[in-house]
């Protein structure tokens, strides 16, 4: 087998094996994570102004031999494995829960909490259930729940998007668009769905003050969200130069290191309530 070289059967490739030995581990470890609670929400927030008006929860994997694993990295794969659906589910109960703890101050009942939806978990049958399951569990007002939804999510049967979307709707949830700008093209579901928010995704805002390229995106996504009555959070500020180049084009919500790193709840919170000096 060894002399069959690259025009035999037996061709092995070890980079290969050693990639497909990675995911069955990691498969194997995710459900092991989902049955013994590896998972974590931290939060990040969300500022208008000198305050804190909500929060981005983002999901934390506490591997117990990786350490810390992103979710840029497992939630790609949570979503091939179809693990992503428990996930999901554990996602938005953990942060229905923890959002209804922070309603209790009295400051805080026009409060946010920001979650990621996944295309394959808004994509099930019984979505809305979920949600209103979470709502319903953690005695959350739904008026502090936002749903972060992507364009191409967007993109597929509109009438079933409105069906789900205006079922939540009724209930109080709102929803923002996630990354806007860097999916699907097609602007026409901004007015049909009940989209209240826009957030700029972080590559548009990365050295708005001297990148052309992105001044000009930024400056027409926010032309955009005026005229049709929509907000705006630009992501991932991490300058003071490039808070005040979006300061200058009347961009007014910001989340991003230059504010905040995402944080356990307990820092979040004290974060939350502590007056910012911005
Ligand atoms: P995203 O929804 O676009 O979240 C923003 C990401 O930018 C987060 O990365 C956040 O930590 C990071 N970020 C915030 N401010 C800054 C900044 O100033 N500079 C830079 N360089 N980055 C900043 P994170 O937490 O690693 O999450 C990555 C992605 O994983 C998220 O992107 C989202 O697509 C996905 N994700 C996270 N949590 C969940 C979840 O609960 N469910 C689902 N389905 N996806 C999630
Ligand atoms: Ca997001
Ligand atoms: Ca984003
Ligand atoms: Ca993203």
């Amino acid at each position: 087998a060894k002399s069959s070289g690259r025009n035999g059967v037996a061709f092995f490739d070890p980079q290969m094996q050693a990639q497909a030995d990675q995911r069955a581990m990691l498969t194997q470890d995710l459900h092991t994570a989902i049955r013994e609670c590896q998972f974590q929400l931290h939060y990040q927030p969300i500022v208008q102004q000198q305050s804190v008006t909500g929060v981005e929860a983002l999901l934390r994997w506490q591997h117990p031999e990786q350490g810390m694993i992103s979710p840029a990295v497992f939630i790609p794969f949570a979503e091939q494995t179809g693990l992503i659906i428990a996930i999901g589910d554990w996602v938005l109960m953990e942060a229905c829960q923890q959002l209804a703890c922070w309603q209790q101050q009295p400051e805080l009942r026009r409060f946010t909490c920001s979650v990621n939806i996944s295309s394959f978990q808004f994509a099930q049958a019984d979505f809305v259930e979920k949600v209103v399951a979470a709502i319903i569990g953690s005695g959350v007002n739904p008026e502090g729940l936002r749903l972060e939804l992507t364009e191409s999510m967007l993109a597929t049967d509109i009438a079933m998007v409105q069906e789900k979307m205006g079922k939540l709707q009724t209930l109080g949830v709102s929803f923002s668009l996630d990354d806007f700008g860097t999916g699907y093209c097609s602007l026409s579901y901004l007015h049909q769905l009940p989209i209240g928010q826009l957030k700029i995704d972080q590559k548009f805002v990365r050295n708005i003050h001297t990148r052309q390229g992105n001044l000009a995106i930024t400056k027409a996504i926010l032309a955009l969200a005026d005229s049709l009555d929509l907000d705006v959070v630009a992501e991932g500020v991490e300058t003071s130069e490039e808070l005040q180049q979006l300061k200058a084009l009347g961009c007014r919500s910001f989340q991003g290191y230059y504010f905040s790193r995402p944080m356990p709840a307990n820092a979040a919170f004290a974060k939350i309530m502590q007056p910012l000096n911005v």
